[in-house]
């Protein structure tokens, strides 16, 4: 028989689904599934596991934060994920969203460039049995040449523009979903390239995401 905490954190995040994603518009089942099985509490701090499956981002340390449940959810079913596309994540960060990736597409690749935060979300992917998850170390605003093309790419942390290089690594008929903007909030951005190659970029509303920093996003030292 599950202990009482776990049963409280199974109940929390069942009701996350109903309270914060349901009523908000989310509406694809495969997505809000995922929500309700992906254990989010393991993926925080053991001081924030309470507040885990609450309505707001938690630190993970090294100054990054996990989003908000609804930013996740949202992001993702932005995607329209049908269960075999190969994804390309920037910004691993805790790996929650990785791991929700991974419950509804084929393959995901990870990038992250704190080696603390993609070590633990490593460790954390592999001990849920994450076995079509590769996480790297690296720059993510050069994308992931090696695997490219992508039919879906997505990246949690706020770029000045959309990195050049991750068009070129998206396929067509793909989706690209990117927060863009300044330091303090950005909007949401979806990037979809048609099957002539031809982009459109449609936006989806405010948010507030950590820097991306690298080559193609904010320089490194200005902070
Ligand atoms: N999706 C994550 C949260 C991401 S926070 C989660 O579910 O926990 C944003 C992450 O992007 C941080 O971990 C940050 O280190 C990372 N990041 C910022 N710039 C990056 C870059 N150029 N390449 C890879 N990761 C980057």
């Amino acid at each position: 028989m599950k202990n009482k905490n776990a049963e409280r954190l199974d109940w929390a995040r069942k009701k996350m689904v109903d309270t914060q994603l349901i009523p908000r518009g989310l509406k694809d089942e495969r997505v809000l599934e995922a929500m309700r099985k992906v254990p989010r509490h393991l993926f925080v701090q053991e001081v924030h596991r309470s507040s885990a499956y609450e309505d707001y981002p938690l630190p993970i340390g090294e100054e990054q934060t996990i989003s908000q449940p609804y930013m996740v959810a949202l992001m993702t079913e932005a995607l329209k994920l049908s269960g075999k596309e190969t994804v390309l994540e920037i910004g691993t960060g805790s790996g929650y969203q990785t791991a929700v990736l991974a419950e509804l597409a084929g393959r995901v690749y990870s990038v992250e460039r704190i080696p603390a935060l993609a070590g633990r979300a490593r460790k954390t992917l592999d001990e849920l049995g994450h076995s079509n998850v590769l996480v790297r170390l690296s720059d993510g605003t050069m994308g992931w040449e090696e695997h490219a093309p992508y039919d879906r790419i997505m990246v949690t942390a706020g770029a000045p523009s959309v990195p050049e290089p991750l068009i070129d690594q998206l396929k067509d008929d793909g989706i690209l979903v990117i927060p863009v903007g300044g330091d303090l909030s950005q909007e949401l951005i979806r990037v979809t390239r048609d099957q002539k190659g031809k982009i459109r970029k449609e936006k989806m509303g405010g948010c507030v995401f950590v820097r991306l920093l690298g080559k193609h996003g904010w320089e490194v030292n200005n902070r």
